[in-house]
C-alpha cells in the first residue's frame, strides 16, 4: 500500500494529475479496462481526484458529479457514483460488464465498496480519509 498526505485541494489535484500521466502509459497494454475503486466519506475528495485525473489525461470537458445519473462518459473515461444505488444489479443494468472489458477504458467508481462483488480482481483501490479541515490521506492498494 502506498500512502500520500495532501494539505489542500490543490495538492490532491496534483497527485491525481501525476498518477494520470503514469497510468496513461498502461492504456491498451492491459487485458481489460483499468478500474479504480474510490472509497471515503462525503467530502473526502473522490470527485476532486477524478476531475483532476481526467484533466491530466487531457480531457478538456469539465467533469460533473454523476450522483444522480449513476454514470458519465468522457471519451474512454467512465465516472460512476454508487452512492444512491441499492445493489450491484443497478450498475450491471447500464452495461458495466462491457465497459470493464475494453482495455482502452478507464473506469472510476465512487462508493465502489457497494459493488465490490462485481469488480474485477485487479481493481485499484484508492482510499480517502479526512484527517483535518483540509488534510487528507490518500492510499492506493
Ligand atoms: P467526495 O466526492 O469524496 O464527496 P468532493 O471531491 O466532492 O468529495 O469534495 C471534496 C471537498 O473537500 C471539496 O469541497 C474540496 O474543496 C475540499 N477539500 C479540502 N481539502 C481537500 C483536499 N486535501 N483534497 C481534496 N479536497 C479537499
Ligand atoms: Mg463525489
Amino acid at each position: 500500500m502506498e500512502q500520500f498526505f495532501t494539505r489542500n485541494k490543490k495538492e490532491t489535484e496534483k497527485l491525481a494529475k501525476i498518477l494520470a500521466k503514469e497510468i496513461l502509459r498502461m492504456r491498451g497494454k492491459t487485458k481489460n479496462a483499468l478500474v479504480f475503486g474510490l472509497v471515503g466519506n462525503l467530502g473526502a475528495g473522490k470527485t476532486t481526484f477524478i476531475q483532476a485525473f481526467a484533466r491530466g489525461m487531457g480531457i478538456k470537458k469539465r467533469l460533473t458529479s454523476p450522483t444522480f445519473v449513476l454514470m458519465k462518459k468522457y471519451g474512454n473515461l467512465y465516472h460512476l457514483d454508487c452512492y444512491r444505488i441499492k445493489n450491484s444489479r443497478d450498475i450491471l443494468a447500464i452495461g458495466f460488464k462491457e465497459i470493464i472489458c475494453n482495455p482502452q477504458n478507464f473506469v472510476f467508481i465512487e462508493w465502489a465498496e457497494k459493488i465490490k462483488r462485481i469488480l474485477p480482481q485487479g481493481t485499484i483501490w484508492i482510499g480517502f480519509k479526512i484527517i483535518g479541515k483540509k488534510e487528507r490521506i490518500i492510499s492506493f492498494s
